[in-house]
């Protein structure tokens, strides 16, 4: 970080909201009392691609006993998809719930990946001070896996898909026709229900390569999205969050239909408690139809509730795509850091609840 008082206010005011969340009520309306230091009246910084690099090393290197840094792949244009893992004992896989947070499938969205830096800050560093002794409870008893910026590319171009080249919508053009897929509708969904159910996914709009929202010339053609599915496929995530903007407000399987998920009750019962913390509005199947998101094909959420069973959620941060006034941003990165924290203590038994909804 790079305003150090920016950093030792946040102290206080988690660990007020963490007393009360162990208590299992989310709490989050310290922040509402909490002033503001004129000092950051600056527009607030947004972090670099190499910027956000170099720090993740630096904290790695301070705290390697709980943080691991790894790449778990690379984009077209040669950047690491860099992945932080925060537990005791990191580098082993334990039998510990794992929760995963992402940012920044869109390069234009970028909120997402500021919280997830500060998150992993906020963790490093109570650990270390130990004032809040549940702290380091959640890091002994969770594996919590980070990737900060999904598509570093679109960050540093400040672009809503990655920069790789297309080669017509199929791939198939000898030529490049246009750059860019959008990673959150290249996940295998499964992706090929858009062509049997062509206008409920708006396919003749986003078939073009040159479409804002255009999801590939196949599932997983992207170095990004195939990163994530390789990174998911060896570990277990029981829940998991995925930052947007904005919007304010928090969604959850199935993405592309309004029909509910066997697991319906769990999705509602962690969403409201996420929505009672950051007050944003969970769109709950009942009464909020998908139509009003729109019927979403090849997101990450529906692949990873699918394929790994994981509570899988999109919130859509802030009320604009990309805030500047750094009250704004201090009070969002405080505020997702105590939903993290009420997800990692949710997940302890979260595959308990799972099964006992199965079998009733
Ligand atoms: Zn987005």
């Amino acid at each position: 970080m790079k305003n150090t008082a920016f950093v030792k206010r946040k102290h206080k005011l988690i660990v007020g909201s963490c007393f009360v969340l162990f208590l299992l009520v989310p709490f989050s309306s310290a922040l509402n009392t909490h002033e503001f230091d004129p000092i950051s009246f600056e527009p607030y910084h947004y972090h670099t691609y190499q910027e956000m690099t170099d720090e993740l090393h630096s904290i790695q290197m301070n705290h390697s006993d709980i943080m691991s840094l790894t790449s778990i792949g690379k984009t077209y244009e040669g950047r690491e998809l860099w992945m932080v893992k925060l537990s005791d004992n990191v580098n082993l896989d334990e039998d510990e719930p794992g929760v995963l947070f992402m940012g920044a499938h869109h390069g234009n969205e970028k909120p997402g990946y500021e919280v997830c830096l500060f998150f992993i800050q906020y963790m490093v560093e109570q650990y270390e001070n130990n004032s809040v002794p549940e702290i380091r409870n959640v890091i002994n008893t969770t594996q919590m896996y980070i990737i900060p910026m999904v598509n570093p590319d679109g960050v540093e171009a400040d672009t809503r898909k990655n920069c790789a080249p297309n080669h017509g919508p199929f791939g198939y053009s000898k030529t490049i026709t246009s750059y860019g897929v959008n990673l959150n509708r290249n996940y295998d969904d499964p992706w090929f229900l858009a062509y049997i159910l062509p206008v409920s996914y708006s396919l003749p709009f986003i078939l073009p390569d040159s479409s804002f929202n255009y999801r590939g010339p196949y599932p997983f053609s992207e170095n990004e999205t195939k990163a994530v599915k390789n990174f998911a496929e060896a570990h277990n995530i029981s829940i998991s969050i995925s930052y947007h903007t904005y919007g304010e407000f928090v969604v959850y399987p199935w993405m592309h239909t309004s029909k509910q998920t066997v697991d319906e009750p769990l999705f509602r019962s962690v969403g409201e408690n996420i929505s009672l913390i950051n007050h944003y509005e969970l769109f709950v199947k009942t009464y909020h139809l998908i139509p009003r998101y729109g019927g979403t094909l090849g997101s990450s959420e529906n692949w990873f509730y699918r394929e790994k069973g994981t509570i899988a959620y999109t919130i859509e941060l802030c009320t604009e795509r990309t805030p500047t006034n750094p009250q704004v941003m201090y009070n969002l990165c405080i505020t997702q850091t105590t939903v993290h924290l009420y997800l990692c203590q949710r997940a302890q038994t979260i595959e308990s609840e799972k099964a006992a909804l199965h079998h009733s």
